[in-house]
């Protein structure tokens, strides 16, 4: 099934509503509220500027933050608003409110070319009410701003949510731009991947990844794992892990994992050997050890250089690159290595590389890896987890037809 790309859509003229992920970090007690990170707020500007170019009022939907129904004004979008107009380089109008007087208003007046970002649509408690029929009078109300939807949140198209699924049922819909390129490249790497095949698993738990272990198992030629998982594996192997990261109770999964990894001719690649710290900080003492030696006492916050060396010979013989997750506690220096030896390796691939997962990406750009040697950075965290357990995504499948 294909969803409809903007180029389906008749927009010249009309006012065209647009979800769109505009959950940016805040820096911590500044004020008055200072965006950290604009990177979603620029993801989303092809598919405006495209709107806007075309003739089209674009009348803007998104949340910020979980202010529970109710407006907060900590969770306001104002700030968002400001910051847009800028990386436009038009006015943005602001409505404080969702449907209400002023959205209303705002609506009314906008003319085509122009732009309203509405209040947060999470102050509405109906936006994320699990009660289908209140989240369709929200969205009926929504659907009386516009001609069209278009949905560009890819942050957001894994929920049920008024302005991302229900709208998108009231009116002639498209996905935009960002949503359409991620769709393609989740796509791309679960249907028809170029092989070799890789997949390079990290972060902390492997609870949070057993089902993309799962599906993913079907689907590569080789698992590499390294991060605060890899010890539930390394212990499912038999080996004792000190204090590092164990899930015991997934260690019987763990070990299915390995079964049939081992039945499906699927390589999984573990880490030889760890850089072991006598404590969780950034000037513990450290020592690389085997990793079937970790000394008891002692915890593995990042892979060894055995493990890099090993880990990158597979990355760089691979046609495609899937990576999730990083290698170890990378935001203290002294285990950020490994993360970042395996992240240039991945830039160094003659294929397709895509890196999905909130904290991977956070690390490129905190180990200062230049961006565009990825051929894709997601930029839905949990949207590109569940697109990677094979799941369904209620606010793509609503895009298809
Ligand atoms: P992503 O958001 O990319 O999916 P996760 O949220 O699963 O990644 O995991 C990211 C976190 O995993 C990071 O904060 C990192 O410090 C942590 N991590 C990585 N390796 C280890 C380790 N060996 N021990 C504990 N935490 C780890
Ligand atoms: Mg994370």
């Amino acid at each position: 099934m294909t969803i409809r790309s903007l180029s389906d859509l008749d927009v010249t003229g009309r006012r065209v509503l647009v979800r769109v992920d505009f959950n940016v970090p805040f820096a911590k007690g500044v004020e008055p509220r200072t965006i950290s990170d604009d990177g979603r707020i620029r993801a989303a500007l092809p598919t405006i500027t495209r709107l806007l170019d075309a003739g089209a009022a674009v009348i803007l939907m998104a949340h910020l933050g979980r202010p529970k129904g109710v407006p907060a004004p900590e969770f306001s979008l104002e700030p968002v608003a400001k910051r847009l107009g800028e990386l436009l380089g038009r006015d943005v109008a602001y409505a404080t409110d969702v449907t209400g007087p002023s959205a209303q208003a705002a609506v009314a007046a906008i003319q085509p070319g122009q732009v309203v970002l509405l209040e947060n649509v999470r102050f509405d408690a109906r936006e994320t009410s699990k009660v289908a029929e209140e989240r369709a009078a929200l969205a009926a109300e929504l659907a009386t701003f516009a001609d069209a939807f278009v949905s560009d949140g890819f942050g957001v198209v894994h929920r049920e949510q008024a302005s991302v699924t229900d709208v998108a049922r009231l009116l002639p819909h498209a996905a935009g731009l960002l949503v359409e390129a991620e769709t393609k490249v989740f796509r791309k790497v679960l249907d028809d991947p170029d092989r070799p095949y890789t997949v390079v698993l990290g972060g902390s738990k492997v609870s949070d990844k057993l089902g993309v272990i799962a599906h993913l198992l079907t689907k590569v030629d080789t698992l590499v794992i390294g991060g605060g998982m890899c010890f539930t594996f390394l212990a499912a192997q038999g080996h004792s892990v000190g204090n590092s990261l164990l899930e015991v109770d997934q260690i019987d999964t763990v070990k299915g994992f390995l079964a049939s990894a081992q039945e499906r001719g699927v390589e999984v690649l573990l880490p030889q050997d760890i850089v072991v710290a006598d404590a969780f900080a950034a000037d513990a003492n450290t020592q690389i050890v085997s990793a079937d030696s970790i000394p008891d006492g002692w915890l593995g916050l990042d892979i060894g250089p055995k493990a890099i060396a090993d880990f990158n010979a597979a990355i760089k013989s691979s046609k495609t690159v899937v990576w999730n997750g990083p290698m170890g506690v990378f935001e203290m220096a002294a285990f950020a290595d490994g993360t970042k030896q395996v992240a240039l390796a991945i830039t160094e691939v003659d294929g397709l590389t895509v890196v999905g997962g909130g904290d991977s990406a956070a690390a490129v750009r905190m180990l200062g890896i230049d961006e565009a040697g990825f051929t894709h950075i997601s930029t839905g965290g949990g949207a590109s987890l569940e697109f990677l357990e094979g799941k369904t995504l209620p606010g793509i499948a609503v895009l298809e037809d």
